[in-house]
């Protein structure tokens, strides 16, 4: 009798631990690779064969095995490299056409509402390539950590996010305020003067779910010192947080290379020697290179479009004569018929052809140096083993044809499919 009791309960125990190995067992996956860019390296192999296993690659080259059972997806006839990043992005921002007034729809809209436009422009997003973005506020209230924690559990499906939570800026933020409405900046910013008024914006905004500090520096006429950035900067990377720092001036550019932030965002105006000083401390400008079609989509009238890029393409081609690290960013927030926040996004890239820049660059601008700026590059930005699955295919070898990034075939993200054509997902072997 006990012996029996003993047989059962084993019983129980090995059929309980089968079925949960076997709910865990994670399908392998193997991709056959036409062509497969690095782009650190800006070199191209043929014929390679990925194994995906458990969300990350396995193995990469030609001529593995692939083992018996593994699903197979045939790309071939593909040029395949690791997905793209756009590290300026706001998700829970969206203007329409009829009003492009951002002061106006952060007034308007509820972060509720805000997050379901999140959800369809991170959808976007990845449909397009983007297998991870860095997302620098203008989200409501934390509407953003929401759609980061959505995208991380698959309730929705997106591309991986760093997020920044409320941006933190000196009193006004990026508003122009009128004394008997101080609140208006209420949730959008959070106005730090003082020192402990920026230790505590920065601790608030961890709590609520940033994984990145966003600092306007200098869009009034007081704006942060070096110093004063200095102290974020510091106070953030006790977190281990980086900050990225909007800037619009000279100045502004020049406190926030000596404040010792990971990225300048915007930069338009800064001269020849902000952007040698900008080399010199390793850091990243993230250009956010309108092309004149995307600042039309901003609304102002035709003229300013074209100046406004004029502006952008000029400091494009001096920063990269200078050699500034740079990554791809494209602050877009409109939304446009016959566009998706993801198709306006890589449109960017004519920017950087009419700068004259090299596909080869500019497909290390938009993977290698991004993912370095995130701080993931040792789990994303590259085809490597250990490497997270971020995984896009192109029609035409990008480093041939940069223009072919339009045209992303597929797309898997932590090793999961989310864009291939009907027939390219075959069946078990
Ligand atoms: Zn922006």
């Amino acid at each position: 009798m006990r012996n029996r009791k003993l047989f059962n309960f084993l019983f129980v125990f090995l059929l309980i631990t089968f079925c949960f190995l076997a709910a865990n067992a994670q399908q392998l996956t193997a991709i056959k690779a036409g062509k497969l860019v690095d782009p650190e390296t800006g070199t191209t192999a043929v014929n390679q064969i990925i194994l995906v296993e458990n969300g990350r690659i396995k193995a990469v080259g030609a001529g593995l095995q692939i083992p018996a059972g593994a699903g197979v997806i045939d790309l071939s006839g593909s040029t395949v490299l690791p997905g793209l990043f756009d590290c300026h992005t706001h998700m829970c921002q969206t203007t329409v056409l009829e009003n492009r007034d951002l002061f106006d729809m952060d007034m308007k809209q509820t972060t509720a509402f805000r997050a379901i436009w999140g959800v369809a422009n991170a959808r976007a997003m990845l449909e397009s390539g983007f297998t991870t973005i860095r997302d620098v506020g203008n989200n409501g209230n934390y509407g953003d950590t929401a759609l980061r924690r959505a995208i991380e559990q698959n309730i929705v499906p997106g591309p991986t996010m760093i997020n920044a939570g409320r941006i933190i800026a000196p009193f006004g933020g990026q508003y122009h305020l009128q004394p008997e409405r101080r609140a208006l900046g209420e949730p959008e910013y959070l106005y730090a003067d003082t020192r402990d008024e920026m230790r505590k914006a920065i601790r608030e905004n961890i709590q609520f779910g940033a994984l990145v500090i966003k600092i306007v520096v200098d869009d009034q006429r007081y704006i942060y010192s070096a110093d004063d950035i200095k102290y974020i900067v510091d106070e953030a990377r006790g977190a281990g947080l980086k900050v990225a720092a909007h800037c619009m001036t000279e100045q502004g550019a020049r406190n926030a290379i000596l404040g010792g932030v990971a990225s300048i965002e915007h930069g338009f105006q800064m001269s020849d020697d902000a952007l040698r000083l900008a080399k010199e401390n390793n850091i990243v400008l993230v250009g956010t290179d309108f092309t004149e079609e995307a600042a039309g989509y901003l609304g102002p009238p035709a003229p300013f479009a074209k100046q406004f890029h004029a502006v952008f393409l000029d400091r494009l081609k001096r920063a990269y004569k200078i050699g500034v690290q740079m990554a791809y960013g494209t602050d877009t927030f409109a939304d446009i018929e016959g566009h998706t926040r993801g198709t306006i996004a890589i449109s960017f890239i004519d920017s950087f052809t009419e700068a004259g820049i090299p596909p080869r660059d500019i497909l290390k601008i938009m993977t290698t140096n991004a993912a370095k700026l995130l701080g993931v590059e040792k789990q994303r930005g590259a085809i490597k083993v250990g490497m997270y699955a971020d995984i896009i295919a192109t029609p035409e070898n990008p480093l041939d044809n940069i223009n072919t990034l339009k045209k992303v075939s597929f797309v898997m993200k932590n090793g999961k499919v989310f864009k291939s054509a009907d027939n390219q997902l075959k069946e078990k072997r």
